[in-house]
């Protein structure tokens, strides 16, 4: 479950980790009687369940109390990154000196974790570690180990913090390093840690997300009105839709629409997509014997994704069966028409039944069967992800 920024500030605080304590407001004149209060020029960050608001105009500063009436009027107007503004932490405006990333996250190929620094914060930190890694320290951390504080110091010394700083940045580290574990946090990030003109260290954002697994472990967090949430805030327009009709749905960055039978299917044909150099639009699963309507709607979703450039089709009737798998395509055909092309295999219980349905729906509707190729066990796996590949890369 991710946090809101002002959310996990209130466990940084409860960690001693520096924050500004700003006021979480939901119209402009409490913005506006903030500022007053604060007397100071203050920063307005949009309240949304995503990262990259500052580049998506999601954070605004305002030199006098009028200022900041104004601008949060237009933040609550505005919808970043496609969520809606519902709140707006207003907080001091720090004058910075240098921007530092500090974060610990899950290593999740070596089974440890990994505090992360970068002596430039504010950047997002993916586009770094792509570009030039080296100018990411990692240190690689047991779960079950105490964090000393030298380990602390020495992340804050490659970070250039000195004398009486190195000891702060290093505390830093180490109650980062302490409110994961109590929390089972899956991340948490402070991007950036301003170090300011005056010299001192202040965590301006705050990221964390926690296992949701673990959220049984914390009722504390309730108490302090973290409410466990439905990450619907994080969900996109299609995969709150799928949701709706009970379809287990993601979207990915790839343009090659994901229809596999089972979610088994589903993980390899996503890696036979991978293997042959596409890229999959969407992980999904149909669920234990899937009626036709439900593969019809499994259907609609990659068609009306413009992401998607070709469909993946592969059904294994086990639980389930190709009789139902190919009227629910039918069903999909025609009530709603296929726009991209459509590379399917079939093969498993009542597969003959199934071959016979397509058959006979062909003869009598063959237009609607122009984007479809239908294959069988005659044609391995590889070779329809291999086809669906091309057919994406051809559009
Ligand atoms: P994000 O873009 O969602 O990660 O939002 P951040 O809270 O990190 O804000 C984006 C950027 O706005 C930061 O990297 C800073 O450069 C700037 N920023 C945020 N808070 C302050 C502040 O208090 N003072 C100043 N001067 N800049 C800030
Ligand atoms: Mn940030």
């Amino acid at each position: 479950m991710r946090l809101y920024e002002y959310e996990a500030k209130k466990l940084f605080s409860q960690f001693g980790i520096p924050i500004t304590t700003g006021e979480v407001v939901k119209t402009k004149e409490q913005a506006k009687a903030f500022a007053e209060k604060l007397g100071k020029p203050v920063v307005l960050k949009a309240q949304i369940l995503s990262g990259g608001r500052g580049k998506a105009g999601g954070v605004k500063f305002a030199q006098s109390p009028k200022e900041a009436e104004e601008k949060t009027e237009q933040l609550f107007a505005t919808k970043i990154k496609d969520f809606p503004v519902n709140k707006i932490l207003v907080d001091e405006k720090l004058e910075i000196e240098k921007e530092f990333y500090l974060g610990i996250t899950l290593d999740r190929i070596n089974y440890k974790l990994v505090m992360l620094a970068c002596s430039e914060g504010g950047v997002e930190i993916e586009e770094i570690a792509r570009k030039d890694p080296k100018r990411i320290k990692k240190i690689s951390l047991d779960v079950d180990q105490r964090f000393h504080p030298f380990r602390g110091n020495s992340m804050a010394g490659w970070l250039g913090a000195k004398g009486d700083n190195l000891k702060l940045v290093g505390k830093i580290a180490v109650s980062l390093f302490k409110l994961f574990k109590q929390y089972d946090a899956k991340l948490v990030e402070i991007n950036p840690l301003i170090l300011t003109k005056d010299g001192k260290y202040v965590a301006a954002d705050a990221r964390m997300s926690v296992d949701d697994d673990a959220l049984f472990r914390h009722p504390e967090l309730a108490e302090m009105g973290i409410e466990k949430r439905h990450e619907e805030g994080e969900m996109t327009e299609r995969e709150k839709r799928a949701r709706q009709w009970g379809i287990p749905y993601l979207d990915l960055d790839g343009n090659v629409g994901m229809f596999p039978g089972g979610a088994g299917f589903g993980i390899m044909g996503n890696d036979f997509i991978h293997y042959f150099g596409g890229k999959p639009a969407n992980f999904m699963d149909s669920g234990g014997g899937p009626t036709p309507e439900r593969l019809a709607k499994m259907l609609i979703l990659l068609d009306e994704n413009p992401n998607v450039k070709s469909i993946f089709g592969a059904r294994f009737g086990g639980i389930s069966r190709c009789d139902d798998f190919a009227k629910g395509v039918v069903m999909f055909l025609k009530e709603h028409g296929l726009s991209k092309p459509m590379v399917l295999r079939m093969t498993g219980n009542m597969w003959k039944e199934g071959v016979r349905i397509f058959k006979e729906e062909k003869e009598k509707n063959p237009e609607i069967f122009r984007n479809i190729e239908i294959h069988g066990i005659e044609t391995p796996i590889e070779e329809i992800s291999k086809r669906a590949v091309e057919l994406a890369k051809k559009a």
